[in-house]
């Protein structure tokens, strides 16, 4: 055999493939798979049969991948995992131009051993939540909510399933399956509730892979066919996977007092100045924004500067494709008056800190505590 790709695992992404090799080194073309959707960015896969020969990966579709038109995507900076080893970033990508104007983005690995996988971000992924739920000690409770619309159990955890009249917060992530960086977050998060936090206090829920038949595909699933799963808040839903979270927070809502909602998400890979929440957009009712305003306010100063984008609040303005007010933070507005906030979440770097694993936890770990602060809920150190 010689080198070549696999991608038949969970969150696997890559198509286009050509391996070819050269005087020196193996060099595999690929580009990352929309999975039918009208967004590409999510890649994930395996190089095996390598030799000791450097291995060049070079991203063909690079313009038509989320963000590709920008300069800044030389900042992208994918990860790999070797046999035995743990996930590390690569060094900049180094951006080549064809004759005829298309642009390509390459990486170039000196494998240690025969195989490596690599990926746009950390993967996250159902094993990963289990890992850091078992580590947790009893602290999470495991529930299947409902099925996704591929018919997956759709898990969600909370910190206590009784009623309580404590505050009630609840946490979505991958609504958008390929944004990885809201998931180490909300993994930080997760893991600071369990050492500090009395559920009589804070009452969690959450869905942490709300499109989980997007994850298990390797779909990077921001604007798919036949609908985003943040564009489906509508009543009657547009997908299965929302009128499932519906009825939870219907749920959840009967079980503490709804105070706060944070949706996680990941924004173009080439931003890089720290995270942000997205306000509710302009025709939305001016309470919600006012609202997400004061929340921010509350939660901020307990993030790390680093980590934090220096306006830590933007008003969502990109185009969509899809009624773009149907957004789960309207229908929680809509449903309790309580703001959701959309946290985004960069790939790479924040400023100038590497977006390591630990870097993604620390700021979900004072995400905690800020929303904490934010409530005035007591938080053992
Ligand atoms: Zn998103």
């Amino acid at each position: 055999m010689s080198l070549h790709i696999q991608t038949d695992f969970p969150g696997g992404n890559a198509c286009a493939i050509d391996v070819r090799q050269t005087a020196d080194r193996d060099i595999v073309y690929f580009s990352a798979d929309p999975r039918g959707g009208t967004e590409a960015l999510w890649f994930y896969f395996r190089v095996v049969e390598c030799s000791e020969r450097p291995v060049e990966l070079v991203l063909s579709n690079l313009d038509t991948c989320l963000g590709g038109g920008s300069e800044q995507w030389e900042n992208v900076r994918p990860v790999i995992r070797e046999a035995g080893s743990t996930w590390q970033h690569l060094p900049n990508a180094q951006i080549d131009t064809l004759a005829d104007g298309r642009r390509q983005a390459a990486w170039t690995v000196t494998p240690r051993y025969d195989s490596f996988e690599c990926a746009l971000c950390f993967p996250y992924g159902l094993g990963d939540l289990e890992m850091t739920r078992a580590s947790c000690g009893d602290y999470w409770h495991l529930d299947l909510i409902g099925v996704t619309s591929g018919g997956q159990p759709l898990p969600r955890l909370s910190n206590t399933p009784a009623a309580t009249e404590a505050p009630g917060l609840y946490l979505v992530a991958r609504q958008h399956a390929g944004e990885t960086p809201g998931s180490w977050v909300l993994d930080g998060l997760l893991r600071r509730a369990a050492s500090g936090l009395d559920p009589a206090d804070l009452l969690i829920w959450t869905v942490p892979l709300a499109h989980l038949d997007g994850v298990v595909a390797g779909a990077y699933g921001k604007d798919p066919f036949p609908w985003d799963l943040n564009r489906a808040w509508t009543n009657p839903p547009m997908r299965h996977e929302t009128r499932v979270i519906t009825s939870d927070l219907t749920r959840w809502a009967q079980q503490a007092k709804p105070a706060l909602a944070i949706d996680f998400h990941a924004p173009s890979p080439t931003e890089a100045e720290g995270a942000y929440f997205f306000l509710p957009r302009e025709e939305r009712p001016k309470a919600s924004r006012t609202a997400a305003q004061k929340a921010v306010k509350g939660i901020a100063p307990a993030l790390p500067k680093a980590l934090l984008h220096v306006q830590p609040t933007r008003q969502v303005a990109y185009p969509s494709r899809w009624d773009a007010t149907a957004t789960l933070d309207a229908h929680i507005w809509d449903q309790f008056k309580i703001p959701c906030l959309a946290l985004e979440i960069p790939y790479t770097s924040s400023h100038h800190t590497l977006l390591t694993r630990d870097q993604y936890r620390r700021l979900g770990a004072t995400l905690l505590e800020g929303i904490c602060a934010h409530l005035q809920v007591p938080l053992a150190s």
